[in-house]
């Protein structure tokens, strides 16, 4: 197969050109025009499929749900938005439901064929229990625990290894043991739901610690005489940070300010997207003890408050905000949903790139950034 665009994604900047398939792979790149075409996108962007890092669920479904058919309809269903591989992420509950949800995603993941069954389940995102109860946000207070390396070692055996990211309060995880025991072991440790200081936060990235999690939200702020996590986010550039582009959890401004600092090799887009994304208008949802309710705008909202609970974000209007609202650069707001996440999982030698070899997961998108079409290994999903 061979499509082509006059903007494609190549290696910082858009060109013509033309992208060949065969299989599931980028077989070749060739010029604009030179050979004959199965699709022509004309001048709509070409991207590398985005990947999402930390998200929770949607379509009523939720990662401690632990329900076959709530995983595989999210991995279907989230292509819509270009979204081509992601880490289903839990929230802090009790032993048994953890236990249980990481093993459903080892089960799904199994059996899930990535392209005909939708984005790839790259794998997950365990957000707690190690975290900090003054930070908690909405994870449950009495679940949250101090870190332990052995009961580590137990989800991530019910994981069958698919742990990829962690993230950690440094101040709940005594030693730093966890820290250094799970980036010595493939996975990626974030810093978030914290208290820590600034210079605790630099002692765990000195320990393996190599994120922090959606930076700005559920941490210890920025002060210019005591900087915290936001400063450590903000003044090691070459940490990786999350951030969540839905303008509601950082204003425009801060999303601004947070990519100047990181460049355009180190901010990481998330959605931290709920089991309500993806629903109507007015839909009610049930979301532990909270009753959610989506505005006409979509956003979720603890029913007859204006508390927001959780982000309903989908990755294309993320793209959408940071180019148009928060003017940050192409490359950086391109690289923030596609190579930078794909690098922190150590996953770009074969995604997170539009080149000759590199797995065909494509985002294509119109000038209002609209999803025309997406690629899974090489499956238009439309
Ligand atoms: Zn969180």
């Amino acid at each position: 197969m061979i499509i082509q665009s006059s903007n494609v994604w190549i290696a910082g900047n858009f060109m013509p050109a033309q992208i060949e398939t065969t299989g599931k792979t980028i077989s070749a790149i060739y010029p604009y025009g030179e050979k004959e075409v199965d699709v022509d996108y004309k001048d709509n962007w070409i991207l590398p499929g985005f990947i999402d890092i930390h998200c929770h669920g949607a379509y009523g479904y939720d990662t401690n749900d632990a329900e076959e058919d709530g995983l595989k309809k999210w991995a279907k269903n989230i292509v819509s938005e270009g979204v081509t591989g992601f880490l289903s992420t839990t929230v802090t509950d009790s032993k048994e439901t953890l236990l249980k949800a990481v093993k459903n995603v080892a089960d799904v993941k199994d059996m899930h064929e990535a392209g005909k069954d939708g984005a790839d389940i790259l794998g997950i995102h365990f957000e707690g229990p190690y975290l900090n109860k003054e930070y908690k946000g909405a994870q449950p207070e009495q679940y949250i625990l101090p870190a332990s390396v052995s009961e580590f070692e137990e989800y991530q055996d019910a994981a069958n290894g698919l742990i990829k990211v962690m993230t950690i309060a440094p101040e709940n995880d005594k030693d730093y043991a966890l820290t250094k025991y799970a980036s010595q072991h493939g996975v990626v440790v974030s810093i978030g739901h914290s208290a820590c200081t600034y210079e605790d936060a630099y002692l765990a990235i000195a320990n393996g610690a190599t994120s922090i999690t959606h930076t700005f939200n559920a941490q210890t702020p920025f002060n210019h005489r005591n900087n915290g996590i936001v400063g450590a986010a903000l003044r090691l550039r070459n940490v990786y940070s999350e951030i969540i582009c839905d303008t509601k959890h950082s204003t425009k401004e801060a999303l601004n300010i947070f990519f100047q600092c990181k460049g355009k090799d180190h901010g990481v887009m998330v959605s931290d997207s709920l089991l309500c994304k993806g629903g109507k208008p007015h839909e009610i949802f049930q979301f532990g003890p909270n009753t959610v309710e989506l505005s006409d705008d979509g956003t979720a909202y603890i029913q007859g408050t204006h508390t927001l609970s959780g982000s309903t974000m989908r990755m294309c209007d993320g793209l959408k905000n940071l180019i148009t609202k928060a003017n940050v650069s192409l490359e950086a707001a391109i690289n923030s949903c596609t190579l930078n996440p794909a690098t922190l999982l150590k996953l770009d030698d074969h995604i997170g790139k539009i080149q000759s070899g590199y797995d065909c997961d494509l985002a294509i998108l119109d000038k209002d950034y609209t999803v025309v079409q997406t690629y899974v290994k090489g499956i238009a999903q439309k």
